[in-house]
């Protein structure tokens, strides 16, 4: 008799392995844990959202049969909620800043997402992707907009998913966890979770530059770093419903030359194919590590994976560009 049958898009989003990382852990004398989210169907910790924020809205009456879903996204939380909504028989209409990877966008358009690509401009500017997205679900009868930012089904996801899951993989056996921050979902969630079940886990941020939260979580004011990142997805300049969910001890900054490096070390040494944000994450795990000290036990989220980032991180020719041509054949990278 079968046994082991996921029931159709919904039923395979969450559940991913804990994976412990060998090099990382052998480096640093401790248990070094990647959450792989990017096996989850659509490809990363974003389906865990997508889902939450449609069944939500199905359950509030906001979504009715045949509606459209809307939403301003760097991309993966555009891609979980088209093949939600695919599964579930909606529209979706995608708006995204167009400095986004390419292979985002192609797969958006090959999954049936209606996309419209925006000029990155800051948030404060009404032609930033979020207002757009806000104002395209306004003009049109019977949608939705998911607003990630701001809707808290997003947390929910991962308080009621992403953090018992790592609870119980480790069996509580847990000391720090440790990821950066796109919407605050995923860190308000699991931080929040893990503390309830045991407050010393230490929770910590890791910030690209140019992102705001840094300075938040370690001085209380919204204060935005110098530069830029490479890093897509992550990296928020104000403080959302969300990111307030979450209980930090502290924040760490991560460079793209770590991200770079750590990214295709981990290819290489690992096997572990990754996207920029969960190569940042790793580099947070190796501060937290050194932190603690050895013997602790720390998790962090491999958000998604590098075939969505062939074109950049991935590519010779757009790292010399970039002048991040990874150089290192160890961890000395790491500051
Ligand atoms: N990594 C990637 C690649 C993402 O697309 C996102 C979401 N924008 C995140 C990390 C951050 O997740 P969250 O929105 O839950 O903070």
């Amino acid at each position: 008799m079968a046994t082991d049958i996921r029931l159709g898009f919904a039923g395979t989003v969450g559940n991913t392995p804990l994976i412990k990382i060998e090099s990382l852990s052998a480096a640093t004398g401790c248990n070094i844990l990647g959450k792989a989210e990017f096996l989850n169907p659509g490809g990363s910790v974003k389906d865990r959202a997508a889902l939450f924020m449609v069944m939500q809205a199905e359950q509030d009456g906001l979504l009715k049969p045949g509606g459209a879903i809307v939403e301003g996204t760097a991309g993966n939380t555009g891609i979980g909620l088209t093949l939600v909504a695919n599964a579930r028989g909606y529209r979706s209409i995608i708006v995204m800043p167009n400095n986004q990877s390419q292979e985002k966008i192609d797969l958006l358009r090959t999954f049936g997402a209606e996309v419209e690509l925006v000029e990155p401009v800051p948030f404060a500017n009404q032609n930033n992707y979020y207002h757009v997205a806000r104002a395209r679900a306004e003009q049109l009868d019977n949608a939705f907009w998911a607003n990630q930012f701001e809707n808290l089904a997003n947390a929910d996801a991962h308080y009621q998913t992403t953090g018992p899951e790592i609870w119980q993989q480790t069996g509580g056996d847990l000391d720090g966890v440790v990821m950066a921050s796109g919407t605050g979902g995923t860190i308000g969630g699991v931080s929040s979770y893990l503390k309830e079940q045991k407050s010393e886990i230490a929770a910590y941020l890791i910030d690209p530059p140019g992102a705001a939260m840094y300075g938040y979580v370690n001085t209380g004011e919204v204060t935005k770093t110098e530069g830029s990142s490479i890093t897509e997805g992550i990296g928020i300049g104000r403080v959302t419903a969300n990111f307030a969910r979450a209980k930090l001890d502290g924040a760490f900054r991560g460079t793209d030359q770590e991200v770079i490096e750590m990214s295709h070390f981990l290819l290489k040494h690992d096997g572990l194919f990754l996207g920029s944000s969960a190569a940042l994450n790793a580099v947070g795990a190796m501060r937290l590590a050194r932190k603690l000290g050895s013997g602790h036990t720390i998790a962090t989220i491999l958000c998604d994976g590098g075939g969505r980032y062939r074109s950049r991180m991935y590519n010779l020719d757009w790292l010399k560009e970039k002048d991040l041509v990874p150089v290192a054949k160890g961890l000395e990278f790491l500051d």
